[in-house]
């Protein structure tokens, strides 16, 4: 187990270099994030871990303590609907509204192991500018940001995630990038498409 592993993003790896949103309180979010980067990581250093905003792209962390599994996803809006503004046209609005759907339906979106015996609890969907609410980007670029959570029987056994739900949903999607981290220790995945599931610590 290295509990040293780097969990930072290369800040030269993202396209826009920071975090997005338009400056939407996201408590709920920051706790389950805080909750994902468990293992004595310092809160600052984790803020600025943010993610890379890479189109086709999609980072996921998943957090496990004790019962309960936390994934945050974190989407560029151009890999999941192939645009990063407000719906304009009527197509769009329909991508929008099926996708923020899809994603607010959560069963068979995400399949944990199933040894792990995982039943999905809270979750939450910001949609950023798809949703009215949702405020203009300043920098052009804007993300999704989910947050799921499950209570699982045997949460041990949990070394995979498969995504085949939103990689249909999202056809964008190209490769998916992940960390974990476990009471078994911190692990990085990594999927492409035609591959739907991340797998680690086997
Ligand atoms: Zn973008």
């Amino acid at each position: 187990m290295n509990l040293n592993l780097n969990l930072n993003v290369n800040p030269g790896q993202g396209l826009c270099g920071s975090r997005h949103g338009g400056g939407r309180p996201r408590a709920w979010i920051a706790a389950a994030l805080a909750l994902v980067l468990l293992g004595g990581l310092n809160p600052a250093r984790a803020e600025k871990a943010g993610h890379a905003h890479q189109h086709g792209a999609v980072t996921v962390s998943i957090g496990i303590e004790a019962d309960t599994v936390t994934l945050l996803v974190e989407a560029p809006l151009d890999s999941l609907v192939g645009f990063e503004h407000a719906p304009r046209t009527a197509a769009q609005k329909r991508a929008a509204q099926a996708l923020l759907a899809r994603l607010r339906s959560p069963a068979g979106l995400f399949q944990p192991d199933a040894a792990a015996a995982c039943q999905i609890g809270a979750f939450e969907v910001d949609g950023g500018v798809l949703e009215a609410t949702g405020a203009a980007p300043s920098d052009g670029h804007a993300d999704l940001d989910a947050t799921y959570t499950w209570t699982c029987a045997s949460p041990q056994a949990l070394r995979s995630l498969d995504l085949a739900g939103l990689m249909q949903a999202a056809p964008r999607i190209e490769r998916v990038s992940a960390q974990i981290a476990s009471p078994q220790g911190q692990f990085k995945a990594a999927l492409k498409r035609p591959a739907t599931v991340l797998r680690w610590g086997r």
